[in-house]
């Protein structure tokens, strides 16, 4: 079991694991393949990263956001740290966001923005976006795990 701020996080929900950060699916994507990066240490802010540890939060997010942009038939990605609540946090553990983008995804590119703001934006697919099942996430990282090569711990 992990923690996600003050969310507990089983290790079904776990596909990637690095020295300092792990891989998890999200509880509520945005989108397909809307994956989250998050440091293994409980921190609320960027700032309270050694310089390891966000070096290899961004190494992460490059590794993940390669397979996930591939496996999801993108062609982009937004990689995002909404650092502190007044830019959107809700979840006060530093993690960055990778999510899979294509052609038309949001009528408005940057309506990605008012989505991640809990503004519910309506994809262009017109998808609701509900809580997703413990079984459904351990779908997803199953999927996931075999693309990297983890550290265990
Ligand atoms: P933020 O608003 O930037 O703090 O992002 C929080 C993210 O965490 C959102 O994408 C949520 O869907 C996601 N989230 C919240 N609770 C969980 C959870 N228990 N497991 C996985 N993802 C979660």
């Amino acid at each position: 079991m992990y923690q996600f701020g003050p969310h507990k996080i089983t290790e079904s929900q776990v596909f990637f694991k690095s020295k300092y950060c792990l891989g998890l699916v999200n509880l509520k994507p945005i989108t397909p393949g809307h994956v989250l990066v998050i440091s293994r240490r409980v921190v609320p802010r960027l700032r309270d990263l050694s310089a390891e540890e966000a070096t290899d939060m961004m190494l992460s997010a490059q590794k993940i956001g390669n397979v996930v942009e591939k496996e999801y038939q993108c062609t982009s990605l937004t990689t995002v740290i909404q650092d502190g609540p007044q830019a959107g946090q809700t979840v006060p553990h530093v993690h960055m966001h990778v999510i899979p983008r294509k052609i038309g995804d949001w009528a408005n590119n940057d309506d990605i923005y008012d989505e991640l703001a809990g503004k519910n934006k309506i994809r262009v697919d017109n998808e609701e976006r509900l809580p997703r099942s413990e079984q459904e996430m351990k779908e997803e990282s199953d999927m996931l795990r075999p693309f990297f090569t983890s550290i265990e711990e």
